[in-house]
């Protein structure tokens, strides 16, 4: 018989989850802090990318590609569009690491990709002018995803394979039992087989035990609407762009979706913050600090105002790898956290790995790299 599955966190990873146990006939039960597909957590604002040709750990490439074919599963499952080809283009320093890893990675995995200078990026895209120390990587498949429709559409999934979904509920207290787990929530008690906690910016409440060394980041995203060339910012001509200076400081942006008449930017890097206590509005300086920096590449912004902005948590490890794996003491307890500021594109895979390890104990993916026993200070634990 299927085990018995407790979510805890309905957000991306949690919502992947709980529609795939329940796809897979498990009896799921799902808790969720606050409302479907909010913006309080990690997956709001629109827009997330996804890219083949990954600049991180070898690891990663073979799961972003299957997450490609996993997005277009999960479309056909839906009947929702998710998965949209824009085109990727990568504006960094001219000989820099940045550039040397998006050629060895679409290489080695036989990704299409264009290598272009400043005028050959300004004569395909009106738009920009990169810096003329800069070579800019075209990445065709580049492809973006809407967050909040992605997370609402698992949540509908799991909803008609018969999961029992709780929200604005928020998990209390869980323990791990001789016969399985218990969780305390809007002050009652649940049962399960096994437990997935999928807390994002709050795995650390929900892993104090543990005492991992997460750090809770605020990200900005910036919408500023160009002064001229509207109908070249358009998202179904102009690609998604990532700008990286020499001192390796980089800023992306996503072009004028349907129906809106502003590009979305973020610089990569957050700050620490506190889950509970988020600043979600912005500072003049750290608007004008992302529209300058952006403004070298795209003069059609400079000084301009935003038109909305959105603050976002992220849950970063130290070497912004994910910790995904069983509980280093209890085996029928699946942590899956820290997706740092790129998990949103594996979605799709990390919903089928965490399912994997709930039902089997383990999966045919290779996360060595994710083990949540990598920390120091857990090493010295044994499974209890
Ligand atoms: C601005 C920004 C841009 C990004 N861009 C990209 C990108 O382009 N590509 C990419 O791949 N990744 C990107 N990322 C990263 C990606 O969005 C995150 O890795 C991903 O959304 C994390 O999902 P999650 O499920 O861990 O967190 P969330 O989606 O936040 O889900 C966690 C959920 O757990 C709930 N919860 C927590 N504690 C409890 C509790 N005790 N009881 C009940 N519920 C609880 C929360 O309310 C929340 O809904 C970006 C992140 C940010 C912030």
């Amino acid at each position: 018989m299927k085990p018995s599955v407790i979510v805890v966190g309905l957000g991306a990873m949690g919502s992947s989850t709980a529609a795939v146990l329940a796809r897979r006939g498990c009896r799921v039960m799902g808790f969720e802090r606050f409302w479907r597909a909010h913006d309080r957590g990690s997956s709001h604002g629109d827009t997330r990318a996804i890219r083949k040709a990954y600049v991180r750990e070898a690891e990663y490439a073979p799961l972003v590609l299957e997450a490609y074919d996993l997005w277009r599963r999960l479309e056909r499952d839906s009947g929702a569009e998710l998965l949209v080809q824009i085109g990727g283009l990568v504006v960094a320093p001219t000989g820099g690491k940045t550039l040397a890893r998006s050629v060895a990675t679409a290489q080695a995995y036989g990704i299409d990709y264009e290598l272009l200078d400043t005028n050959e990026v300004s004569r395909r895209w009106p738009t920009m002018h990169p810096p003329a120390n800069c070579t800019t990587f075209y990445e065709p498949t580049q492809s973006i995803m809407p967050p909040e429709k992605t997370v609402a559409t698992n949540i509908e999934l799991a909803v008609r394979h018969g999961a029992e979904l709780h929200f604005n509920t928020v998990v209390e207290s869980w323990s791990s039992t001789s016969g399985g787990v218990q969780v305390r929530a809007g002050g009652k008690t649940y049962e399960a087989d096994r437990l997935v906690l999928a807390g994002g910016a709050w795995s650390d409440d929900l892993l104090s035990d543990l005492d991992l060394p997460l750090e809770v980041n605020r990200l900005l995203q910036v919408w500023v609407k160009p002064t001229s060339q509207m109908k070249h910012f358009a998202v179904d001509r102009h690609p998604r762009w990532v700008l990286e200076n020499a001192e390796g400081v980089s800023a992306y942006a996503f072009p004028v979706l349907q129906g809106q008449d502003a590009i979305k930017m973020a610089f990569t890097r957050g700050v620490p913050a506190e889950a509970d206590n988020l600043q979600r509005e912005a500072t003049p300086d750290e608007v004008a600090a992302l529209v300058d920096f952006m403004s070298d590449l795209v003069p059609s912004i400079r000084g301009q105002a935003p038109t909305r902005v959105s603050a976002c948590l992220m849950m970063r490890t130290p070497d912004e790898n994910f910790t995904i794996g069983e509980h280093p003491k209890f085996p029928n307890v699946i942590i899956g956290a820290g997706f740092s500021s790129h998990g949103f594109k594996f979605v799709p895979v990390i919903g089928e790995i965490l399912a994997d390890l709930a039902v089997d104990g383990a999966t045919k993916r290779n996360i060595k790299l994710f083990d949540p026993r990598r920390y120091e200070k857990l090493s010295a634990l044994q499974p209890g």
